[in-house]
């Protein structure tokens, strides 16, 4: 809250110096959410009414909320204002350490025995490998075969990911090739890119669990996931309608500046 408040006031300080483009990015909304979703959220499995910090997340709120409106009263009236976040927050349901379960399958090998919450880097065995995975949000799956097998572990990898179940029943997921999602791609891009239970469920990269299913987050308390569905308000014409996509904002701000 401290930070919040100090970046407002940074903000409403530069406001008053020239210019045509202001922007002020606050973080804290996202971080409350990763800290303190598991307290206020009732769809998160260890959400416990009644909690000493249930109360944190719409505080913090309130107080962006008055900051904001502060800060926009201070807005010379032909300004056009965009409040817009790049994602949402939701509970996070679970936990899967992907490539234990790439182990269990056959097609991830360790040099030697994992220790608890190691990086699968470290004990990686590439020779007799055919694919690993890293963590985050989505899993991103790297295939080491060329050819035929590529094509086949690929397609095999794909189908059992899409209908893999979590412990406590069916979730929804989908896998990607990047292509299928991107026009152009770039880089080290990962052969496949899954996406487990709407995002609720969380795909980390370390090994060395006694399950591939995880209690909690492997490297720190997290209890909040992304979600697909943002936070946008507008001042101006076609820019204040409902249900626009993120990448509508970029055409409104060409139409503007
Ligand atoms: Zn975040």
């Amino acid at each position: 809250m401290e930070m919040t408040e100090l970046r407002f006031r940074a903000a409403e300080r530069l406001l008053e110096r020239g210019w045509d483009v202001f922007v002020l990015h606050e973080i804290g909304t996202d971080r409350a959410h990763h800290l303190f979703q598991k307290f206020w959220d009732v769809d998160h499995p260890q959400y416990v009414s009644g909690n000493p910090h249930e109360d944190k997340i719409p505080r913090y709120y309130r107080l962006v909320d008055e900051l904001a409106g502060r800060l926009f009263k201070k807005l010379p009236r032909d300004v056009e204002v965009l409040v817009v976040s790049d994602h949402g927050n939701q509970a996070q349901r679970g936990v899967l350490a992907l490539n234990q379960l790439l182990a269990e399958w056959g097609f991830l090998r360790f040099r030697r025995e994992p220790s608890r919450g190691e990086d699968v880097d470290a004990v990686v065995d590439w020779e007799r490998s055919v694919a690993v995975a890293w963590g985050g949000y989505y899993a991103r799956v790297f295939i080491n075969a060329v050819g035929e097998e590529a094509v086949e572990v690929k397609r095999e990898l794909k189908q059992k990911l899409s209908v893999l179940k979590a412990p406590w029943g069916y979730i929804r997921n989908v896998v990607f090739e990047p292509a299928e999602l991107y026009r152009a791609v770039r880089g080290d891009a990962p052969d496949l890119m899954a996406y487990f239970d709407s995002l609720r469920v969380r795909p980390v990269q370390t090994v060395g669990w006694e399950s591939p299913w995880l209690e909690g987050n492997d490297r720190g308390p997290d209890d909040s996931l992304h979600s697909f569905n943002g936070f946008y308000a507008a001042t101006w014409g076609d820019a204040r309608r409902k249900d626009i996509h993120a990448l509508d904002v970029a055409g409104f701000l060409e139409r503007v500046l």
